[in-house]
């Protein structure tokens, strides 16, 4: 199964895609998540994609379409993956499209996750994360543990730097004037899946393995 999700930030694609993960057995690859382990990790990488990801920019496209062909290349990606925060512009997808076409494979479907922007601000600014597996809570929708503490990883949960109220205003203007573009671009395609992503989370899993 290869599927890429679209979406506003905080709308819940990484939720979705842990899920989905598990559920087709294909990896879960975050361009976000690959940004922020370089960057914790102090890779020239991560140095490098830091004044972006602090501002709500996009990282450029040499550097991100880059590292997501190298993923994609890898073995464990062979039968499929579930990718999550890329393409974020139509140059990024029109790079996926020729990356895939190369390893003589195709995308599934485009799932676009949508919630009213209200709901979007809610989530991203009740999001907390852990910085040692990337497990996601909400402080009301799904409360991490009062220590602090992982329960699947016993890693620190944290709030992620750029879920701030000016970077969250950022990255939705950044959202509307690069990334929406890309829900027209797989419309084009035929494979463009909507769902409502206001739903509980296990019931926007079930409408999603429904459409795949
Ligand atoms: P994205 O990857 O699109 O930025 P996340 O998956 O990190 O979004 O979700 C943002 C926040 O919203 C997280 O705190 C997550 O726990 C919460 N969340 C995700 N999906 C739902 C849902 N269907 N209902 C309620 N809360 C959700
Ligand atoms: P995310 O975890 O998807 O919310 O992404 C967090 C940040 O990482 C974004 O605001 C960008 O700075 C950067 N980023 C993630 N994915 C991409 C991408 N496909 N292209 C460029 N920058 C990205």
């Amino acid at each position: 199964m290869r599927l890429v999700l679209l979406g506003p930030p905080g709308v819940g694609k990484g939720t979705q895609a842990v899920k989905l993960s598990m559920h087709f057995g294909v990896p879960h690859i975050s361009t976000g998540d690959m940004f922020r382990e370089a960057l914790a990790k102090k890779t020239p990488l991560g140095l490098l994609a830091k004044e972006y990801l602090d501002s709500g920019k996009l990282v450029p496209n040499d550097i991100t379409i880059g590292l997501v062909r190298d993923r994609l290349e890898n073995p464990d990606c062979a039968e499929g993956f579930i990718l999550d925060g890329f393409p974020r512009d139509v140059a990024q997808a029109e790079a996926l499209e020729k990356l895939l076409w190369s390893l003589g494979v195709s995308l599934d479907a485009a799932i676009y996750i949508c919630a009213g922007s209200d709901v979007v601000v809610r989530r991203i600014s009740g999001r907390r994360v852990c910085e040692a597996c990337g497990a996601t809570y909400h402080v009301s929708f799904n409360p991490p543990p009062e220590d602090g503490k992982c329960p699947k990883c016993g890693g620190r949960i944290y709030q992620r730097g750029d879920d701030t109220e000016e970077t969250v205003r950022e990255r939705l203007r950044v959202y509307k004037d690069l990334t929406e573009p890309v829900v027209d671009y797989y419309k084009g395609l035929g494979i463009l899946k909507t769902v409502d992503g206001e739903k509980d989370a296990d019931e926007v899993l079930d409408i999603i393995i429904s459409m795949v």
